[in-house]
């Protein structure tokens, strides 16, 4: 039988779908598992969908996601929250389907000598928040620029609609496993002098930040902020992991895109 695991946010839209799931698994059509699940339904937007897959971020080569949305964007969601019926007659017939995504590894390696290993779905952005941040960036292990300015933010295909697409970054479509760095703010004159273009890397590139700054830095992945005022390497590079979806409808990467961000179209 399926083992299902429910991650939902507190909404009440978003409990009301969670309690359709629990009572299919009460008629024994399915196992509620959430610590050992073969799916994961996750109900909210995509920020729960961002939540889900750090919790299960050790079990991501044996766990499809599937995402419901209840009234938020939903640009991974591929359920309204009233097809959740639709959903589960899916998930009854499952053959193993599934979509997967490219990841962004994060190697973090602190000024105690600690190394630290993250992943990310849509990105990781250094930046600080009292003054300007300034770091070297590096590529392949060999200095290529000194960026000063508020931050660098470094996307995933798939996160290349979120943060980046506001940064002024391309839309990347996922089959092409690439990473993408722009800029926040870069300070640029006579004396600093960085790019300015968002920059896509190839798969087997490597990004390294090495910060100056001594406080306010911050370093955020996905959804996830932390006080990064220890670090002092950050290497990025696209994951040999990634993230499965189950695909019981497909919903093409572009039109995903136009739904999201271009809505309906008025024909004369
Ligand atoms: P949030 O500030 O509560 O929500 C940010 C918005 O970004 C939500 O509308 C969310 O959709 C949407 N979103 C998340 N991932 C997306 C993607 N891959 N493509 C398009 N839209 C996406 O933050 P959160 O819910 O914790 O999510 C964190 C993510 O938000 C970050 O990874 C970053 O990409 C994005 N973000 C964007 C900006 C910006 O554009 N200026 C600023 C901060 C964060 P839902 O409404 O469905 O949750």
């Amino acid at each position: 039988m399926m083992k299902v695991g429910l991650y939902y946010n507190q909404s009440e839209k978003s409990q009301k779908v969670a309690e359709e799931f629990l009572n299919v698994c009460c008629h024994k059509e399915f196992e509620r598992d959430d610590e050992n699940p073969d799916v994961v339904i996750t109900i909210g937007g995509d920020g729960t969908l961002l939540g889900a897959v750090h919790h299960y971020k050790s079990q991501l080569d044996h766990i499809r996601f599937a995402a419901i949305h209840t009234g938020h964007l939903g640009f991974y969601t591929d359920w309204r929250d009233f097809q959740a019926g639709e959903l589960i007659e899916s998930l009854k017939h499952d053959q193993g389907e599934s979509v997967s995504y490219p990841l962004l590894d994060v190697t973090l390696e602190k000024a105690d000598g600690t190394i630290e290993n993250h992943i990310a779905l849509n990105e990781a952005t250094l930046r600080k928040v009292n003054g300007t941040l300034v770091c070297e960036v590096l590529i392949n292990g060999e200095l290529f620029e000194n960026f000063r300015g508020d931050g660098v933010c470094v996307a995933t295909p798939t996160g290349s609609t979120g943060v980046n697409k506001s940064l002024g970054g391309a839309i990347v479509h996922p089959r092409a496993e690439v990473m993408q760095m722009t800029e926040m703010a870069s300070i640029n004159n006579r004396v600093y002098r960085t790019l300015s273009s968002p920059m896509i890397f190839a798969p087997e590139e490597v990004l390294t930040l090495l910060p100056h700054s001594e406080n306010g830095m911050v370093l955020s992945m996905d959804h996830l902020t932390y006080d990064a005022n220890d670090i002092v390497k950050v290497h990025l590079h696209i994951s040999t992991q990634r993230v499965s979806f189950v695909r019981y409808r497909h919903t093409h990467f572009w039109d995903r895109v136009e739904n999201s961000f271009i809505g309906a179209r008025e024909i004369d």
